[in-house]
């Protein structure tokens, strides 16, 4: 490879996001995956695409081959432990249209995936992972471990959490462990969910439930890590028995499809998103606890900000590694990434302390957002992505 394009490391649902987004800018796209491309895609996992999430796979023109596999969420709500006071979203006091969509991430893999190979502007390198960047003078030159070297104009690390081009690059991460653990696994019940996600705050951590296609949902569990232990010795009844205790009967008769996932949590923050002809995106540049189902929507953010920057530069004839092309880019991101990660940190200890002056103060907040149409707009709007000066893929345009 000689230079030309963009190299992107990561073939993961940010990495393939960014081949896809940026070659329908007309970009030439080299993606670099270290796991070959027939390989299972193993993640029992949903994710919650916001409504401007969805308005970016529109403008990509992906959104036609997810929208079969989406559940549109209707109405959120959200409950402090056993409490009976809960906060209601409901998608109507802020539009039309749903607040977001619930995935399967293994579809959605397999879904942009198939979109990404019928991209003639993009070219896949499988089967060797980065270990080595070298020269960032005109291009950059990324070393991978069968041998090969690559060149390119800008390198976009979408490697995830424990990016490879990071710490080639030397950008120094921020880590945090939660000391707790998500317990994922998908449900069939005998009641409807009605397009409603739930969030209950325990002591140990957060649980959701989140509406999927054909009556099913999605749970992700969090405990502190000793009790999760506990719980996976449970068999799959006595599972699914404790949630239905948690949710009171709530979906009728529960059943647990498939296996059960764990996901031990932690928070990884680089300290910053940009080196010499280099950016990164999705959990390679922020991984969050993911309490507010947000960690995927920031990757999103930061593709539709690179795609914007990256348009801006080509209307200016500059470089794709110009210095203060990238510099834009780590400012616009570093705001946002950096508000949502102090706000999800912040809502977990708040939300798993048992504390009685906690517990009170927090569910005064619950109560005074339940009855302040404003707040809760706010709140909602903050949630779906929308409003305020987005860049164009957000709004559902190309830039
Ligand atoms: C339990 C749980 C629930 C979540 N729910 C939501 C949700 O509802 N909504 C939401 O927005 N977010 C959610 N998230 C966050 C979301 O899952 C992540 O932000 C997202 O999956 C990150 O994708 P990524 O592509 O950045 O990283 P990854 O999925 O880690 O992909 C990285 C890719 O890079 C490849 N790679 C790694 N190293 C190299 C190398 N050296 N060379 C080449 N390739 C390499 C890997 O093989 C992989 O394919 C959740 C997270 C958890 C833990």
């Amino acid at each position: 490879m000689t230079g030309d394009g963009i190299l992107v490391v990561g073939a993961g649902l940010a990495g393939l996001t960014t081949a896809l987004a940026l070659a329908r800018c007309g970009h030439r796209v080299h993606l670099v995956e270290r796991r070959p491309l027939d390989a299972a895609v193993a993640d029992g996992r949903t994710t919650a695409i916001g409504a401007a999430g969805q308005a970016l796979y529109a403008a990509i023109g992906a959104w036609e081959f997810l929208a079969p596999h989406a559940e549109p969420i209707l109405d959120i709500r959200v409950r402090d432990g056993a409490s009976r006071r809960y906060l209601a979203y409901d998608h109507r006091s802020a539009g039309d249209s749903p607040m977001g969509y619930i995935v399967e991430n293994h579809l959605l893999h397999r879904t942009l995936l198939a979109q990404v190979l019928a991209q003639p502007l993009v070219t896949q390198h499988r089967g060797a992972g980065v270990v080595r960047l070298d020269g960032q003078g005109a291009v950059v030159a990324v070393g991978l471990d069968d041998g090969t070297t690559l060149r390119a104009r800008l390198l976009v690390g979408a490697d995830g959490r424990d990016s490879a081009v990071r710490r080639c690059a030397g950008i120094a991460a921020t880590r945090w462990d939660y000391n707790q653990t998500a317990m994922v696994c998908t449900l069939a019940h005998a009641r409807p969910h009605d397009n409603v996600a739930y969030e209950w705050f325990w002591p140990g951590g957060p649980l959701a439930v989140l509406p999927m296609t054909r009556r099913r949902s999605s749970v992700v569990w969090t405990e502190q890590r000793p009790t999760a232990q506990a719980l996976a010795g449970l068999d799959d009844r006595e599972f699914a028995d404790a949630l239905d205790t948690r949710f009171e009967g709530m979906l009728g008769e529960l059943e647990i499809t498939g296996r059960r996932w764990v996901f031990p949590l932690s928070l990884v923050q680089a300290r910053r998103r940009r080196s010499a002809r280099l950016v990164l995106v999705g959990d390679a540049a922020q991984a969050l606890h993911p309490i507010a189902g947000q960690g995927f929507n920031l990757a999103l953010r930061d593709v539709a900000e690179l795609a914007e920057q990256l348009a801006r530069a080509r209307r200016l004839g500059l470089d794709p590694g110009d210095p203060e092309l990238l510099r834009r880019y780590d400012a616009a991101r570093s705001v946002d990434a950096t508000a949502l990660t102090v706000a999800t940190h912040g809502l977990n200890r708040l939300f798993s302390n048992a504390a009685v002056p906690v517990r009170a103060a927090r569910q005064t907040g619950l109560a005074i957002v339940q009855r302040s149409p404003g707040l809760k707009r706010m709140f909602m709007r903050r949630g779906m992505g929308v409003g305020g000066n987005l860049p164009a893929l957000l709004a559902g345009r190309l830039p």
